[in-house]
């Protein structure tokens, strides 16, 4: 039984490189919000299917200059940082961290205010074009709450993890766990209620074990979600090998590389995101890879907090999986336009070096089109969700764009490009999750 029926024009990544272009595309959405088919006019039935259709009352046709597109995953993003957004960007990161935002963090245990700042952040994700979020939270359990009802009440699919921190000598002492055993045991109480907010919910958001990064977390803590992560096969999330002083963090208290030590305990799994990692060396790159864990790229972080540009386009010929994060708030803008543009712009000084004793690296250019699987199918296969690309199989997580300048004679390519380029939230007209309208803008 299908539940709705989109006509129009869509663009899809099947793989990190290519993008496909799909003229007047018939996507039939069945009643649960997964696509079934996506028929265009050569294919067999199109004309059968394209009236049966119409006759059923279903069909949505796209009006001139408006294409489909993937929702977009945003595959790393702070809840509770979103009203330091573009917020002393300038810091470096440990003053960052402790003049601002743990300040701004430890607010979250009023849950009035939470419910007023992520109200605002699921509605603006949407507005664009973000369908999917991997959050960390507070160290709140209620206030996560609060995150996740959100979620489900605008439409936002969403995984999302209590924050474990519990390291004296990293963290202040009015934002912190008390403990390891208080750090794992509100992560497993946070799991559980999370689990029983969800229940029969078609949006229930996913919880995620996080060890906010290394250097927060004692020994304790770091191997009790280790034995969490395996308890209850879920998945997990931190930072990993962000800046020059992270990475060092390491090998100074463990001997070992960051992404060595998530490893130690057992937080490495199939089931794992780590965000950044611009310092990771090759041999940390084919740790992950073995794991299966996937890397958040966060271009525009990087530049402010990164101390260099990760190499997405040696990483993705090495076989390791990466998806793409707004970072908010070490990034400033929630959009992943924002982020597609920066992730193809730092990819370029990758390249070309950024003085004349720095060469550059070669063969380290990525196109849109990488960047834009990034945003979509990259960060669903790190979640291991069936969303990010208008393909049958997939829930119908999707965008509308009104393209505001549909030049004649350009190809279908050409105008991908400039949208990717020049889309700001105007453009993204309606959002669809499950294949159920979840942001439209009014006339
Ligand atoms: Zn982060």
């Amino acid at each position: 039984m299908l539940k709705t029926v989109l006509l129009g024009p869509a663009y899809t990544a099947p793989e990190s490189n290519h993008v496909t272009y799909l003229a007047d595309a018939l996507i039939e959405i069945d009643q649960d919000g997964k696509i079934t088919a996506v028929l265009t006019p050569d294919e067999p039935g199109y004309q059968e299917h394209l009236r049966e259709a119409k006759e059923a009352g279903l069909l949505h046709e796209l009006i001139p200059g408006q294409v489909i597109v993937p929702g977009f995953v945003d595959l790393h993003i702070h809840a509770p940082q979103w009203p330091q957004a573009g917020h002393a960007l300038d810091k470096p990161l440990a003053d960052w961290l402790n003049d601002d935002t743990f300040p701004l963090e430890a607010k979250y245990e009023d849950l009035e205010y939470a419910q007023t700042i992520y109200h605002d952040l699921v509605h603006t994700l949407l507005a664009n074009g973000t369908t999917t979020a991997l959050f960390f939270g507070t160290i709140h359990t209620e206030a996560n709450l609060v995150l996740a009802r959100e979620c489900m009440d605008q439409g936002l699919r969403s995984a999302i993890g209590r924050v474990a921190m519990d390291n004296p000598d990293q963290t202040p002492a009015y934002y912190r766990d008390e403990s390891s055993q208080e750090a794992v045991a509100e992560t497993e109480r946070f799991i559980q209620a999370l689990e029983f907010l969800g229940q029969g919910e078609p949006l229930a958001p996913l919880p995620v074990i996080t060890p906010r990064f290394v250097p927060s977390c004692s020994d304790g803590t770091l191997a009790g979600l280790g034995r969490l992560a395996k308890k209850y096969d879920l998945p997990v999330q931190s930072h990993v090998s962000e800046s020059n002083w992270e990475h060092q963090y390491a090998i100074d208290r463990f001997g070992l590389h960051d992404a060595e030590v998530l490893d130690k305990f057992g937080l490495l799994t199939a089931k794992t995101v780590l965000a950044h990692g611009t310092q990771l060396t090759d041999h940390d790159a084919n740790l992950l890879r073995e794991r299966g864990v996937a890397i958040a790229h966060c271009p525009i972080s990087n530049a402010y907090f990164g101390n260099g540009v990760l190499p997405v386009n040696q990483l993705l010929k090495n076989g390791n999986q990466l998806g793409l994060g707004s970072d908010i708030s070490g990034g400033y803008s929630p959009s992943l336009y924002d982020n597609i543009r920066h992730a193809v712009a730092l990819s370029q000084v990758r390249t070309d070096g950024v003085a004349n004793d720095d060469q550059g690296k070669p063969d380290s250019r990525i196109s849109v089109q990488t960047a834009f699987y990034l945003a979509t199918k990259g960060g669903a296969q790190a979640l291991n969700l069936p969303v990010g690309a208008v393909e049958a199989g997939c829930q119908a997580d999707l965008q509308i764009l009104t393209d505001p300048h549909p030049w004649p004679k350009e190809s279908p390519l050409d105008r991908f490009e400039r949208l990717m380029y020049q889309a700001t939230r105007a453009v993204v007209t309606a959002v669809m999750v499950n294949g159920d309208l979840v942001y439209q803008v009014r006339d």
